[in-house]
């Protein structure tokens, strides 16, 4: 495999509007000494995720980002895939919740496709892209398995955290603390795998 371009330090783009997925990368990045600053802030614009997977849209979302700010940008593509639904909502997570982004609505939808199949199996999956203002990408993939709960529980988290029990859980991402959430987390995963082979251990330049 081609070698990794490394991240040098200095301010990096997260290219989400979303507060809940901003929030989670702040704190994971905080460790290793980056400077996030959020899409939002710089008054980017959000392009149209028309990608036929998560890697597709988390790479366009974190081109657009890197061309219009002339900054390093990382983007994130998400979303929770139902064994039972063929991979459902998928990359549709977010438009299942409409556009007032009503997750209640989007969970009660799962589980009104699931009524009656035996199989509970899902994952939460994250793509991660980190690309520079010269076209350069580098791409990542987190996933955690777990199986859709029979009712929402918990008003921890965001999306459908209420729904979603990791394996080895009893509990959903809804009921555990934000630390909790991270440990089995499919984004603290992609991440990771990002920071071991982009970002210099302890922060600073690579
Ligand atoms: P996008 O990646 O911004 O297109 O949207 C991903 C959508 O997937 C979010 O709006 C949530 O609905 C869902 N999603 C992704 N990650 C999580 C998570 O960690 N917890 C709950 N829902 C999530």
């Amino acid at each position: 495999m081609a070698e990794r371009r490394r991240f040098s330090g200095g301010r990096l783009v997260v290219a989400t509007h979303n507060q809940g997925k901003l929030r989670e990368f702040a704190d994971l990045l905080a460790p290793v000494g980056v400077e996030a600053v959020s899409a939002g802030s710089l008054g980017l614009p959000e392009p149209e995720e028309t990608g036929d997977s998560f890697a597709a849209n988390a790479a366009l979302k974190a081109r657009a980002a890197a061309l219009a700010s002339n900054l390093p940008a990382l983007a994130d593509d998400s979303g929770l895939a139902v064994d039972a639904l063929d991979g459902a909502p998928g990359i549709y997570s977010a438009r299942w919740a409409g556009p007032g982004h009503d997750f209640a609505a989007a969970m009660a939808l799962v589980l009104e496709r699931l009524e009656g199949a035996p199989d509970r199996g899902a994952a939460f999956v994250a793509a991660l892209c980190l690309a520079w203002p010269d076209g350069r990408a580098e791409a990542f993939e987190g996933r955690v398995r777990g199986r859709v709960a029979p009712a929402p529980r918990g008003g921890g988290g965001f999306g459908y955290d209420p729904l979603f029990i990791p394996e080895g859980e009893a509990r959903t991402f809804g009921e555990m603390t934000p630390a909790e959430k991270r440990r089995h987390s499919h984004r603290a995963r992609a991440l990771a795998a990002m920071l071991a082979a982009c970002f210099a251990p302890g922060g600073g330049a690579g």
